[in-house]
């Protein structure tokens, strides 16, 4: 059976055979691009080049690229643990023409991957086209792909955007159909979120770029930007529908339940998930030199962080656990990314560290909630006051609050949440000009710092549903 380490390799050779460049993945945090938040997809590295700002000496390339989705456009943090196909970190597999090769190359380079590479059944893919692009359309036809498959879609699924701004283009994408004993209903029915029909490659034409004032023009090269999820396709090749049923994932569970003494199974087998997934996209932020903090993308981190231990808490984890999975981690992944290898030991430093500040408050918040939620009329949210005090005392960031919530079919009060957040602000800006002592320019600092979170969030929620 062929690991994931395999495929990888196959993809990237595929299309080397193809006069495509074999490029290193870039690091998870962009350089220079203030719009986004961590990389999110194979094109980011290569944005310049398909606005023709900048050249380089090939016009094909390949990557694995490392993407982490837990914020701004596309944001899957709150899929974890209930998807069979959505990571946080995960590797987008890729293959691009700046300006060289288009849709009638690009079309066939997938279809032959896939149909005759890796002899996937024609009988079990769907497509879908942007519903007007009537080429695309005619190259899958002229393929053999029986029209009642390709799928005309409208929405902002088949127009792909990195972001707020960028080059961006009208998209085709594979899906593949695990059979009806798993929900779900083709791409563009009700049903589609569900698992049954999984979107495993999205071929992007690239035509468009997508400026701040909401103005769009067309770009003067037309390129190729495309995106294979290689825990999906990995998982589809091991007989699988579920990314966590692939060789890298139960190897990573399997280290969580020998951590936890918790077997993978029956209802547990979530948090060991939860826990696989967290693991890989933290120790790959660290290795990329992020690290957690109150603010920006160090918070980001730390809410991840806080995330895993407690799933590691719901398993019944008296010490920290993160840090013993790391070794599993690296021997996985290690020889594809050597910054993995190499940041081992800063890996483990860092994740030991938070949670063994963290685990001070989290039993005790933990039962906080507990006592709160067994007060609660039926259906109520949490109050703001209290999701407040879980933040300011025990460190638990809101999401945390929530997908503890979420288990339970309950929420907070948002509202609530935000106006004690601003009563402490005024609290303490009140505090601040009464005295300018030196401890509450300490509290000034650390409001600051809480400020900044709120901006930063508050400008990537803005852009979250961003449509074309
Ligand atoms: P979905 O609709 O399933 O959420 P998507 O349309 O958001 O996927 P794209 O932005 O088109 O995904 O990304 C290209 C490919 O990357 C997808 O076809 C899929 O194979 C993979 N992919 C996207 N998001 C994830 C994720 N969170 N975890 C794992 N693989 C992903
Ligand atoms: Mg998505
Ligand atoms: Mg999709
Ligand atoms: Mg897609």
């Amino acid at each position: 059976m062929a690991s994931l380490n395999d495929i990888r390799s196959t993809f990237l050779n595929y299309f080397e055979r193809e006069g495509h460049t074999i490029v290193d993945s870039s690091p998870l945090v962009p350089r220079n691009d203030p719009t986004l938040m961590f990389v999110n997809s194979g094109m980011v590295q290569f944005k310049n080049l398909f606005t023709g700002v900048e050249k380089r000496d090939y016009v094909r390339a390949t990557t694995a690229q490392k993407c982490v989705r837990a914020g701004g456009k596309h944001n899957d943090l709150d899929n974890v643990g209930y998807t069979a196909r959505h990571h946080t970190f995960f590797e987008m597999l890729g293959n691009f023409s700046f300006g060289d090769y288009f849709k009638k190359d690009a079309i066939p380079f997938a279809w032959n991957l896939i149909t005759k590479e890796f002899r996937i059944p024609k009988e079990k893919l769907y497509v879908t086209v942007y519903h007007t692009d009537d080429e695309a359309f005619n190259i899958w036809k002229s393929l053999g792909v029986p029209e009642d498959r390709i799928i005309r879609i409208a929405t902002s699924d088949n127009f792909w955007q990195m972001g707020p701004t960028g080059p961006c283009g009208p998209c085709t994408e594979i899906f593949y159909d695990h059979g009806e004993h798993i929900w779900g209903g083709p791409p563009g029915s009700p049903e589609e979120d569900g698992d049954r029909f999984i979107e495993i490659w999205n071929i992007v034409f690239m035509q468009n770029e997508q400026f701040e004032d909401g103005s769009m023009i067309d770009l003067e090269m037309q390129s190729i930007d495309t995106g294979m999820g290689l825990e999906r396709i990995g998982a589809l090749l091991q007989g699988s529908h579920d990314n966590y049923d692939t060789d890298l994932f139960k190897a990573l569970i399997e280290a969580s339940a020998h951590a936890t003494g918790v077997d993978p199974f029956g209802d547990k087998n979530v948090h060991h998930r939860v826990i696989a997934d967290h693991l890989r996209s933290t120790s790959f932020l660290i290795a990329d030199g992020v690290m957690p903090s109150n603010e920006g993308r160090g918070y980001v981190l730390r809410r991840i962080m806080r995330r895993a231990m407690r799933h590691a808490h719901l398993l019944g984890a008296k010490d920290p656990v993160m840090h013993r999975l790391v070794p599993e981690l690296v021997a996985q992944m290690g020889q594809a990314y050597p910054e993995l290898a190499r940041g081992q030991a800063m890996i483990e430093e860092t994740l030991l560290n938070e949670e063994t500040r963290f685990k001070k408050t989290l039993d005790r918040g933990l039962k906080l909630l507990d006592d709160e939620v067994s007060g609660l009329a039926e259906g109520a949210d949490l109050p703001g006051e209290t999701a407040f005090k879980l933040y300011d005392t025990y460190g638990f960031p809101l999401d945390l609050t929530q997908d503890a919530l979420r288990e339970k079919g309950l929420g907070v009060d948002q509202p609530g949440f935000d106006a004690a957040m601003e009563e402490q602000k005024a609290r303490a800006r009140a505090a601040w000009s009464g005295s300018g002592e030196a401890a509450d320019a300490t509290i000034w600092f650390d409001i600051a710092e809480e400020h900044g979170v709120t901006e930063f969030l508050g400008y990537d929620t803005e852009h979250a549903e961003g449509q074309i």
